[in-house]
């Protein structure tokens, strides 16, 4: 429920609608806006008396948010919301970013030479998973904390920021210590233990899509982070599992349009586990920009055929360099821009 404040309401008047609300045993959200506040009820269990707070001085309106996920929708906030990371990387506003980097980290040399490659290329943003959630407990399953580690010297070298995966609340904790972005892959969409964990990290939440999620179960595992006081969350799509297995996953580009209308929190697209194959990698990661993307996340490998893991999508360091001379054209048709790498020392 979402209580719309009159234009020129004084800080009084809302603060009475905040004390209502917690008299109430809800918590309240107030929200400043543009052109007038509006104070958010959380944890509207159906029972809420809304006529109690109608009649309060200097509401203009109290609002029913229809959809299942609260916080995260566009009724409950109409503004895009704008994730901003260090030196000034900003997700969800006119600056699309690339987060590029291979599937793991495997070793020093294999993540420098990766995050070197993707940064002159134009990436902002390093990848590359420490833990690896892997079909096969025999495959590579990543260096765990050693691997951050790498991961903190190669934004060291490079002034990339790093986003990384964490797959357990011991995980959360020791990626946010190192990452910028904290990632939860699609397996782990709907673990809501990790997402409450993920919730509280104080960390900006990549959160990627589950491979047999709806759009609506996406948007409501993100509702448990901004439930937990978490408001940077960005969203993925990166393919759902489809009756066809000439692709690894069915990309849903439409996802993005879908998304942008339903919830104020920025999506970012995954071609690479979206199609699992290099050369569907690149027209998908253009026609992702095209649709509107806040940013693409794309695997990059300085040698493909010796990764540890997804080396069939993972990019060669030359074709990604001629992907982000193709989506800079891209972006600046749409009216935007590819975000550039910060200088090194800057
Ligand atoms: C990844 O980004 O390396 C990954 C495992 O992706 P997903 O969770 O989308 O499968
Ligand atoms: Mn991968």
């Amino acid at each position: 429920m979402l209580i719309v404040m009159r234009h020129g309401a004084s800080a009084e008047e809302i603060k009475r609608v905040v004390s209502v609300i917690e008299e109430m045993g809800y918590q309240a959200r107030p929200m400043p806006g543009a052109q007038r506040t509006a104070v958010g009820l959380v944890g509207n269990d159906g029972r809420v008396d809304a006529s109690r707070l109608e009649g309060l001085p200097g509401v203009e309106e109290v609002i029913h948010v229809s959809k299942p996920y609260k916080q995260v929708s566009r009724e409950w906030k109409t503004e895009s919301t704008v994730v901003r990371l260090p030196g000034g990387v900003a997700i969800g506003g006119a600056e699309v970013v690339v987060i590029a980097g291979p599937c793991s980290v495997e070793n020093e040399r294999q993540i420098l030479e990766a995050a070197r490659q993707v940064r002159e290329a134009g990436a902002v943003i390093l990848r590359g998973g420490a833990w690896k959630p892997r079909s096969s407990p025999y495959s590579f399953q990543g260096l765990g904390r050693p691997g951050l580690k790498l991961l903190a010297k190669a934004r060291e070298e490079t002034a990339l920021l790093i986003c990384t995966e964490a797959m357990d609340p011991d995980g959360v904790r020791w990626v946010s210590e190192v990452a910028d972005i904290v990632q939860i892959g699609a397996r782990n969409m709907q673990n809501f233990s990790l997402l409450k964990a993920a919730g509280r990290a104080g960390k900006p939440v990549l959160l990627k899509r589950g491979m047999a999620a709806t759009i609506t179960e996406l948007l409501l595992s993100a509702e448990y982070l901004l439930a937990e006081g978490n408001h940077d969350v960005i969203l993925c799509e990166r393919g759902v599992r489809g009756f066809d297995t000439i692709t690894r996953n069915l990309f849903d580009i439409s996802a993005i349009p879908v998304v942008q209308k339903l919830s104020h929190l920025p999506i970012i697209a995954d071609p690479s586990h979206g199609t699992g194959l290099r050369d569907k990698v690149i027209p998908m990661a253009r026609a992702a920009v095209a649709a509107g993307a806040d940013g693409i996340m794309v695997e990059v490998h300085p040698n493909p055929d010796a990764a540890l893991s997804d080396g069939a999508q993972s990019l060669f360091p030359d074709q990604f360099a001629q992907l982000m001379r193709e989506v800079r054209v891209i972006a600046e048709v749409i009216g935007r821009r590819i975000a550039e790498p910060a200088p090194v020392g800057a």
